[in-house]
């Protein structure tokens, strides 16, 4: 490379625009980009070329090996040593890795850490998963297209790398559009320029590249393998950094998988507990019940009470370690949690005689102790069959059309006047 070096050439333009001298310090050259870019920054009316030559002249002089370059051969080495593109770095990206200011923004614009490419856009997938996938865990293969830098022009979007500068906007990459809100009123609005993207320049027509044709990015299919690992949680996050849309003027965003789960017609989850309900009948609860239940990965469990044991309505049993798995620790385990529902016997009505087997081994009735005094002071009553919903829904009905009977008496004035028009 070096034997191919220009002759000496003009070494000191970028001196003359930031208006220092060849011997300026680091410190001094900061300085003297600070001042000249804040005053000819667009947004300050400044003029677009004045401000992008201040960049680049900043961006030679405020690296020591370009500088170097620079000071030996000149503005023509550098354009060989970055690779033709001059240099081809967009000025606001330069101005705000040095102000921390949002891009080619207002100077008031948030702080973004100082980091010197701004950040394209996340991409965000719902991925849809069962609890089966949860518990076993799963890969899934799945075809996305994205943006890719055009490998034929390298992002560059020219044949020849040739590039002008674009007439939307000047070369400053964002358009200002003025529009009267009213007779004394104007608002001012700042986007990127939508002809150029940003950049700042075009391509003429016969130097786009034949691949992109000048868009400088080429749709692309990408297989992604998405790793749903044992115990991972609903909603939670699988990142593929920098898989996103890639543009030659940003750093590739990420491609986001946020977990999905769908409803288990059986098992509910709780953490790293499970929870199944399970209606048992009478019988079950009082002599003793076993069932299998086939578990998230298929086995069958034996669910059985202990010998002799009554389970009660409402009642929660739990299997050790038959729960989810723990994220990263899955050889580790929740618990299974049973829930009882006790269901009677269909038949309303026992003969005396089912009464007396069930009174041999039930606890004695609290009536059978009542005195026969005790009954004599007592008057008689009836219970009635009731469908309790249905009888609470028409008083409900009832009370409503009364108060509506007792506007309607009291002359409701409003009600009267709308009736009249
Ligand atoms: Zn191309
Ligand atoms: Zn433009």
């Amino acid at each position: 490379m070096f034997a191919r070096m220009p002759k000496k050439s003009d070494n000191s333009r970028y001196y003359d625009v930031l208006g220092v001298s060849k011997s300026a310090s680091a410190d001094e050259l900061k300085k003297a980009y600070r001042k000249a870019a804040i005053k000819n920054h667009p947004d300050k009316g400044g003029d677009p070329e004045k401000f992008k030559e201040i960049s680049q002249a900043y961006e030679v002089l405020s690296d020591p090996e370009k500088r170097d370059l620079y000071d030996q051969y000149g503005e023509d080495a550098l354009k060989e040593g970055m690779g033709g593109g001059g240099a081809s770095h967009n000025p606001f990206d330069i101005f705000e890795s040095f102000f921390g200011t949002g891009g080619g923004g207002s100077f008031g614009g948030s702080v973004r850490g100082g980091r010197r490419q701004r950040r394209g856009e996340d991409v965000v997938h719902q991925l849809k998963v069962t609890l089966e996938d949860l518990y076993n865990g799963t890969s899934k293969k799945l075809s996305l297209s994205r943006n890719v830098i055009c490998s034929k022009c390298k992002g560059k979007g020219s044949k020849t790398g040739a590039s002008s500068r674009c007439a939307g906007c000047s070369g400053s990459g964002m358009k200002v559009v003025i529009r009267q809100l009213g007779p004394n009123m104007i608002q001012q609005m700042q986007h990127v320029c939508p002809e150029c993207r940003g950049s700042g320049e075009t391509i003429s027509e016969k130097d786009k590249c034949g691949q992109c044709r000048g868009q400088k990015v080429v749709q692309d299919k990408k297989l992604l393998e998405v790793h749903v690992e044992k115990g991972m949680q609903n909603g939670q996050k699988i990142t593929f950094q920098g898989e996103a849309d890639e543009s030659p003027d940003l750093q590739t965003g990420d491609i986001v998988f946020v977990l999905q789960l769908k409803e288990h017609p059986k098992f509910k989850r709780k953490g790293d507990d499970l929870f199944v309900e399970h209606t048992l009948t009478l019988t079950e609860a009082l002599c003793g019940f076993q069932f299998p239940l086939t578990h998230l990965d298929n086995r069958q469990l034996l669910i059985k009470s202990s010998p002799g044991e009554i389970i009660k309505p409402g009642q929660f049993k739990a299997i050790n370690d038959e729960g989810m798995p723990h994220y990263q620790r899955p050889f580790i385990k929740g618990r299974l949690y049973m829930h009882f529902t006790v269901e009677f016997p269909e038949s309303n009505t026992l003969t005396p005689e089912q009464q007396k087997v069930l009174e041999t081994v039930l606890p004695p009735r609290p009536s059978s102790q009542m005195t026969d005094m005790e009954l004599g002071e007592c008057e008689e009553t009836t219970l009635h069959d009731v469908n309790i919903e249905d009888e609470m829904k028409r008083k409900q009905q009832q009370q409503q059309q009364e108060a509506y009977d007792e506007d309607e008496e009291a002359g409701g004035g409003p009600r009267v006047q709308c009736a009249q028009q």
